[in-house]
Formats: C-alpha cells, sequence, structure tokens
C-alpha cells in the first residue's frame, strides 16, 4: 500500500463579503448587519492535491499539520481542517462532495445533479423603528417578496419581539401580525418556519401557535430553551389543538441531552450548525437520526461556506428536510454556480464544494491578513 500524502502547504485568508440587505436583530442579539466573514484554508498535499473550505484554524495549529498524514477515511478528517479536506476528496475523485455520499444514496451517475429544498432566513426584526404594528407587517411582507425575487418559496421569520425589544404583549402582538402578513404575501404552498432564538415561554409559545393556526406554521424552532417537561407539555397541546407544528432545535450551545430527546420523540428537526461542530459530524450523524425517524437542518445562518456545503448532505441524509439561505456576496469566492429556483438550492456537479477563488485576490488576503504554513 501506499503511504498516504501528507499535508505540505497552508494558506488561510479571512475573506469578506457583504449581504444583500442589512440583517435586523433576533430575540437575543441587536442588528446582525450586513458585513460577514468567511475564513478560508487552502492546503496542498504531497500528491499535488489541492482543497480549500471554511477554517477557523490558527497559525500555530496550521505549523502542526504541516508533515502529517490526510486521514484515510472521511470520518476521520479532523475539525479544522475539514472543509479543505471535503474539498480536495472531491477534486481527488473528481466528484462534487455530494456524490461521495453512499452510493445507496438518492444520487446516482444517472442523476447527477442535486436539489435540495430550502428556505429564506433573512427575515429578522428590520421592523422595531415602526410604531405601528400593520407597518412593521408589511414590511417584513415586503422582505418576503424580495425572497420570492431570489427564487425562494419557504421562509423563515424571526419572532419573539416580546423577549427583549419590546413590551412583551405588544412584541407578541407584532410577531402575530408579521406571521400573518408573510402568510399572505407567500401564499399558501409555501413552508413558514419561525424561530424565537429562546424567546418565548411555554405560553407565549401556545400563544402564538394558536393565533396563527390557520397561517400553518411549518416548524417551531427555539421556542424557549429545550426542556423536557416543557417540549412533552406543547406537543400534548398541540395534539389538543390539532396543530401538527415540528419542534426544531439544536443550533447554538444545545444541551447535551437534545439528541436523547430527539430520540425519544420531543424534538423533530436537530439543527446542529453545519460549520460547528461541522460537516463531518453530520456525515455521521444524519444517517443515525434517519434511523430514529429525527429530520435534519443545519444551521448555517451567519457563516456563508455552510450555505454552500450544507446541501450536500441531503444525498447521505434521507431526513434533510431543509437548507438555511443567507445570502452573502464574498470578495474572492464565487458561488455563482449554485442557483436558487423554485425553492430549491442547486447544487453543482462540479468537483469538491464546486466554489471558485480568486486567486490574486486571495494571494492578497492571505499576505495582507491570513498566514501561509509549509
Ligand atoms: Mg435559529
Amino acid at each position: 500500500m501506499l503511504p498516504s500524502p501528507t499535508i505540505t502547504r497552508m494558506e488561510w485568508a479571512p475573506l469578506t463579503g457583504e449581504r444583500p440587505r442589512l440583517a435586523g436583530s433576533n430575540a437575543r442579539l441587536g442588528v446582525h448587519g450586513k458585513n460577514v466573514t468567511c475564513p478560508i484554508a487552502r492546503i496542498t498535499t504531497s500528491d499535488g492535491a489541492q482543497g480549500c473550505g471554511w477554517s477557523r484554524i490558527s497559525q500555530e495549529e496550521a505549523a502542526q499539520w504541516i508533515g502529517q498524514p490526510v486521514p484515510e477515511a472521511v470520518e476521520d478528517y479532523p475539525f479544522a481542517l475539514e472543509y479543505p479536506l471535503w474539498d480536495r476528496a472531491g477534486k481527488l475523485a473528481g466528484k462534487p462532495v455530494y456524490a461521495l455520499a453512499d452510493e445507496t444514496g438518492p444520487v446516482s451517475e444517472d442523476r447527477p445533479a442535486l436539489a435540495v429544498p430550502c428556505y429564506d432566513t433573512t427575515l429578522y426584526f428590520d421592523d422595531l423603528h415602526l410604531a405601528d404594528d400593520a407597518a412593521a407587517a408589511d414590511l417584513i411582507a415586503a422582505e418576503a417578496g424580495e425572497g420570492v425575487g431570489r427564487g425562494h418559496r419557504h421562509f423563515k421569520i424571526k419572532v419573539g419581539r416580546g423577549g427583549m425589544h419590546m413590551p412583551v404583549e405588544a412584541g407578541t402582538r407584532r410577531d402575530i401580525a408579521v406571521i400573518r402578513a408573510v402568510r399572505a404575501e407567500v401564499g399558501p404552498g409555501a413552508k413558514i418556519l419561525i424561530d424565537a432564538n429562546n424567546g418565548y415561554n411555554l405560553n407565549l409559545t401556545k400563544q402564538v401557535l394558536g393565533a396563527t393556526a390557520d397561517a400553518d406554521i411549518y416548524w417551531m424552532e427555539e421556542a424557549f430553551h429545550e426542556d423536557p417537561m416543557l417540549y412533552a407539555n406543547l406537543r400534548e397541546w398541540m395534539g389538543r389543538e390539532g396543530l401538527s407544528v415540528l419542534i426544531a432545535d439544536g443550533e447554538g450551545d444545545a444541551s447535551p441531552r437534545l439528541l436523547e430527546w430527539a430520540r425519544s420523540g420531543l424534538i423533530d428537526v436537530v439543527q446542529y450548525d453545519v460549520l460547528r461542530p461541522g460537516f463531518t459530524r453530520w456525515w455521521t450523524l444524519g444517517p443515525q437520526l434517519d434511523g430514529w425517524n429525527v429530520r435534519s437542518a443545519p444551521h448555517a445562518y451567519g457563516g456563508v461556506f455552510g450555505v454552500y456545503a450544507a446541501p450536500h448532505l441531503a444525498a447521505r441524509v434521507r431526513g434533510f428536510t431543509f437548507a438555511e439561505i443567507d445570502p452573502a456576496k464574498v470578495d474572492g469566492l464565487d458561488g455563482s454556480a449554485y442557483t436558487i429556483r423554485d425553492g430549491e438550492i442547486h447544487v453543482p456537479a462540479l468537483p469538491g464544494f464546486g466554489l471558485g477563488l480568486d486567486e490574486a485576490h486571495f494571494q492578497r488576503i492571505v499576505a495582507e491578513k491570513g498566514f501561509i504554513a509549509a
């Protein structure tokens, strides 16, 4: 057997970019803004292969990887370098990352392209300057209309205005008005998701889901910090009310018991972030969730790269329900091969992650703000 190739060089640059529209507050944070960062590492290995992808690796850690062998199995890719290594594996195989999934997956040689249901995640609290609920609801509905123009059919609405930014009653009333207005704007075929970023409690959750029953909410995300007693109560109440809203949770600092609660049927959709704990974690977790009949919808807000990466998992994970789209253009990173049409993101059948890197720009940011380890 030939020895494994080793890592011979690493270049790292914190690329930056912008969202098309400023993102406002959510239930627990202030304005998210327009600016995004997308740190990219490119590795070169002793066989001449290269791969690039999101990485927050430090210069010290990068130096320690020089001369180290590339793990044979994708499951063994280290977190710090997983995206460059996945990209390299795809490029070496001449296949998109999604096609590295099990042969038994839904993607085959006769069906090389991958189209994955996705949702527009940009409907933040952009209305806090408005005194009038109707005007606020119109504003968010108009933003959903912009999403339709970008090819979206499904939308996630931030709720929980009464958690911090507005008085509880007024904020909850506005949440309800916004949900109704967005439903009216996007029509009955759209799936509407709501996300309280833990800004509700059980009673507020029931109040909002009850008041918006006719808006047919598809999932309720992070209603409150996950708790098995409260989720059991909510499910029992929804059953009595005839509501079938999915319970989604797990981004950020999730409870270590989250998977246990998902397995026992308290949580329908697991949303671990696609950058941390990452792609390789999802690669093994997704099929496990399939076995429990739990849905997968990796969180991908704010990291840019995850928007491109997460849909690849849909080839492997049967219960992959939605890709989250936080649109942003990153200088030097070309994601134009990915397109959004009719509520689906179309993943290009290009090797690796199918992203282009502007060499001159990348080298400039490496020199100005990044590093080279060799
Ligand atoms: Mg969320």
